[in-house]
C-alpha cells in the first residue's frame, strides 16, 4: 500500500536526505519546468486558438518573482530547470532572467538550465543563452515544408526557425527537435525529419498530441496519431533497438541501428512513467502543477507575495509537493467522441 499524501512534510524526506524535496510516494523532485509567459508569436493549430485572449500582465509573475520561486526550488534540491511558455523568448527581459539563474549553475546547485522554444527568436538570443550556461535547447518543429509550417503555426516562417537552429548550433548548443505527431501530416514528415536530424546532428523526439487549447475532442481525436504507428513505419526502414533507462519523464528512446540515431517518443497521456516522475510544472502566474494529467494545482503566488522570508516560501512548496498525486490515468482510449477528456496543461503552464 502506498501512503496517503496528507501531511505537509513527506515521511520520505528522512530517507532521501535532510531537506530533499520528496513527495508522499518517495519520489524525489529534481526537475522544474517553468512557464515564463502565456504569450506566443505562433498559433500552432494543435496548441492555441487563432484569437486567444492572453492573461492580464498583472497576473503574471515578474521576472524577479520567477527568480525567487525558481531559486527556492533550487535551494530545495531541484537540479534541472526548463524554461518554457507560451514562447519563452518573447518575454521582455528574459535574458536577464537566464543571466540571473546562471548563478545557480556557477554554484553547482543547478546542473542544467535549459529551454523549450519555437525557435523564432533563437537567432538573436543563441549566443547569450550559451553565455548564460545553457547547453541544450529543445526546438519545436513539426515539418520541413515551408507552406505546411506556415499553415500549422498560422504565423511562423520556417526559414527563421532554421536560422535560429543554425545559430544555436553555431553557439555550441545541442539541439533536440520536438515534433508533435499529427494524423494526416506526420506520416509524410517522419523520414524527412529523421534524415534531416541525422544529417544535422540533432536529436529528435515525437510527442503524442494532447488535449490542449480550444480544439474540440472530435478534432483532437481526428488529429491523434499513435506513436506506435510511427514506430512501425520506422521499423520498415531501420532496425530499432530500444534503449533502457529513463529521464523520469514520459519519453522512451530507441536507436536506429543503421545510423546510430536516437529517437525519443513522448506519450504524455500514458501513465507508464508516473512511478519515476521527478518533475513539477510552474505556470507563469505562480500556479504549481504537480502532475501532468491531474487538475489539482497549488497557488504559490500568494505565499510568494505574502512571504518576505524564503523559508516560508519553501514550506509552501514542500506542502504542495506533498500533495503530488500518485499518477494520472487518462488516455485517448478512454475518450469517447464528445466525451470529456481532462486537460493536460492549461494556458499558463505549457
Ligand atoms: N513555444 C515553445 C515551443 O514551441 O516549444 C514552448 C511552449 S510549447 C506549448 C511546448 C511544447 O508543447 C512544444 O513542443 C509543442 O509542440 C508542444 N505542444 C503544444 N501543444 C501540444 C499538444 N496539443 N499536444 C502535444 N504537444 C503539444
Amino acid at each position: 500500500m502506498m501512503p496517503e499524501a496528507t501531511t505537509a512534510l513527506s515521511p520520505c524526506s528522512a530517507k532521501a536526505g535532510a531537506g530533499a524535496l520528496t513527495d508522499a510516494f518517495c519520489r524525489r523532485i529534481s526537475y522544474l519546468r517553468v512557464s515564463v509567459t502565456d504569450r506566443c508569436d505562433f498559433r500552432c493549430t494543435y496548441c492555441m486558438a487563432e484569437r486567444v485572449e492572453f492573461l492580464p500582465r498583472k497576473d503574471l509573475l515578474t521576472l524577479e518573482e520567477l527568480d525567487r520561486l525558481c531559486s527556492a526550488f533550487v535551494g530545495l534540491g531541484v537540479t534541472k530547470v526548463r524554461i518554457t511558455g507560451g514562447e519563452p523568448l518573447v518575454r521582455k527581459g528574459i535574458l536577464g532572467f537566464f543571466r540571473a539563474m546562471s548563478r545557480h549553475l556557477a554554484s553547482g546547485a543547478l546542473r542544467e538550465l535549459t529551454l523549450t522554444t519555437n525557435g523564432s527568436q533563437l537567432a538573436r538570443h543563441a549566443q547569450d543563452l550559451a553565455a548564460c550556461g545553457v547547453r541544450r535547447v529543445n526546438v519545436s518543429l513539426d515539418t520541413l515544408d515551408p507552406g505546411r509550417f506556415a499553415r500549422l503555426t498560422r504565423r511562423g516562417r520556417l526559414e527563421t526557425v532554421l536560422d535560429g537552429i543554425a545559430a544555436a548550433r553555431a553557439a555550441g548548443l545541442r539541439v533536440k527537435i520536438n515534433a508533435v505527431a499529427l494524423r494526416g501530416h506526420t506520416e509524410d514528415e517522419l523520414f524527412p525529419l529523421v534524415d534531416w536530424c541525422a544529417a544535422e546532428g540533432h536529436d529528435l523526439t515525437f510527442i503524442e498530441v494532447m488535449p490542449l487549447g480550444e480544439t474540440s475532442i472530435e478534432e483532437r481525436l481526428d488529429q491523434y496519431l499513435p506513436l506506435s504507428d510511427l514506430r512501425a513505419r520506422l521499423a520498415g526502414r531501420f532496425t530499432l533497438q530500444p534503449l533502457a533507462g529513463t529521464t523520469g519523464g514520459p519519453a522512451r528512446y530507441l536507436q536506429l541501428a543503421e545510423t546510430g540515431q536516437t529517437i525519443g517518443f513522448i506519450t504524455p497521456l500514458s501513465h507508464n512513467f508516473c512511478e519515476s516522475c521527478n518533475r513539477v510544472r510552474l505556470g507563469c502566474t505562480g500556479t504549481l502543477h504537480t502532475c501532468l494529467g491531474q487538475e489539482g494545482a497549488t497557488d504559490l503566488r500568494a505565499p510568494l507575495r505574502a512571504c518576505p522570508q524564503q523559508m516560508d516560501l519553501e514550506e509552501a512548496i514542500r506542502a504542495a509537493i506533498a500533495r503530488k498525486p500518485r499518477g494520472h490515468d487518462f488516455d485517448y482510449s478512454r475518450a469517447a467522441p464528445g466525451g470529456a477528456v481532462r486537460r493536460a496543461m492549461n494556458r499558463t503552464g505549457g
